[in-house]
């Protein structure tokens, strides 16, 4: 279904989380050459069981290959191109010409999709692409809906692929120094360190070590620190400009935060094209709800649609999490991650966004070859648990409580 859902995939469980709940393509990186160093990233064995997973799935698996490279990093990169072209992944995504250039030269019956961080923002960027054979571009997210609608009608033979949801920078996509200089990790090779939303003070060049406060409020200054994307409100007008995926972005965000995310945004496209936008509207409320209860911050349109709103975030710079992942149901049994207690009132989340409140009534783990009765299940346990009502239990269904504000 068009637009497809596109997921992070930061390591292998995370993965089969995002195809698990929705996914249509997920794009990962490899131990090297791709733009989140911190993401975990994946073997190439751990490559190939998910690029299996996933195509028995029906999922696609895009590779990002987009860091700008150095003179010295091709014989890596074609080391690294050789590879992984034999897994069968479905494309790679690229931000530099040399490094399309060796892709189409080595493997010319893949894909490449040209990444965001190239900040394609016009219509003849997106025809010198295509000419250079490549299938698909990443916008900047700095464009406009309208703009967007513009590129697609002049160049309607390349797919478009645009950001809906997740962190954003305050630069162009990673085109920034602030934490190569102030942590020595370079934000274009994968290794930021969001020093953007560091808090910052003023110093006179004559009175070192004299930090003077430029506080918006009492709690400091968040003169870099944007808001987080949200574009779901947008989705019938970005599916009518004709944008071909609409992608998600947190490879270093949890599996929760993958399930939840993903679940909304398959769950939305399909209610535009299956029932229209009304059934859309009626249900929105519900799923802006529901990418609250992932991590976050505060949500903005971002730049797809201007309005008299503020990018910035001015309150603080943390993170609002109001819900823990306690387990997710596989193979009739919980699979648990976080502590989970008797008696506590727990939420279930189904990948149909449908939730459903309980108590815990009872639980049960398996301890030597038996089942046995305790009061709570720890991480990594696989534990049967009964509620104080039926549940419409299902796969993959999550299940997670509410955090104390
Ligand atoms: S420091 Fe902030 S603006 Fe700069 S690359 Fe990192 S996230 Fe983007």
């Amino acid at each position: 279904m068009k637009p497809e859902v596109l997921s992070p995939a930061g390591n292998l469980e995370k993965l089969k989380f995002a195809v698990d709940f929705g996914a249509d393509a997920v794009y990962l990186g490899g131990k090297l050459f791709n733009l989140r160093a911190k993401a975990g990233n994946f073997t190439l064995e751990e490559m190939e069981e998910g690029i299996n997973y996933a195509h028995e799935k029906g999922a696609k698996v895009y590779i990002t290959l987009n860091a700008f490279a150095r003179n010295d990093d091709f014989k890596g990169i074609e080391r690294f191109i050789d590879e992984v072209k034999p897994l069968k992944p479905d494309a790679f995504i690229v931000s530099d010409l040399g490094v399309l250039k060796t892709v189409r030269e080595r493997a010319p019956e893949i894909e490449v999709h040209i990444s965001t961080q190239a900040n394609t923002t016009n219509y003849r960027a997106v025809e010198v692409y295509r000419e250079l054979g490549a299938k698909r571009v990443v916008l900047a997210r700095e464009l406009s809906i309208e703009e967007i609608r513009e590129i697609k009608e002049k160049v309607p033979e390349v797919e478009l692929e645009v950001f809906v949801h997740g962190a954003m920078c305050m630069a162009y996509s990673g085109r920034c120094l602030l934490s190569n200089y102030l942590s020595y990790r370079e934000s274009n090779k994968g290794a930021c360190s969001q020093s953007c939303r560091w808090k910052y003070y003023l110093v006179e060049e004559t009175r070192p070590g004299e930090f003077f406060p430029i506080e918006e409020d009492e709690t400091g200054t968040y003169i870099f620190n944007s808001k987080d994307l949200c574009a779901l409100p947008l989705l019938p007008q970005l599916i009518e400009a004709g944008v071909d995926s609409l992608k998600i972005e947190g490879r270093v965000k949890s599996s929760y935060y993958v399930a939840i995310t993903t679940s909304v945004y398959k769950r939305a496209v399909k209610l535009i094209k299956e029932k229209g936008i009304s059934a859309f509207k009626e249900e929105l409320p519900t799923l802006l709800e529901e990418l609250k209860k992932v991590s976050h911050r505060p949500y903005t349109l971002g730049f797809l649609k201007r309005e008299e709103e503020i990018l910035q975030h001015y309150e603080t710079s943390s993170y609002i999490r109001e819900f823990k992942f306690l387990g997710v149901f596989k193979g009739g049994k919980w699979q648990v991650r976080n502590k989970v207690r008797l008696e506590e009132e727990v939420e279930l989340f189904l990948p149909n966004v449908k939730t459903f409140k309980a108590k815990v009534k009872g639980i049960k783990v398996e301890r030597k070859g038996r089942e046995e009765r305790v009061r709570e299940a720890n991480p990594n346990q696989v534990a049967l648990i009964e509620f104080d009502r039926e549940l419409p239990l299902q796969e993959n269904a999550i299940l997670r409580r509410k955090e104390k504000a």
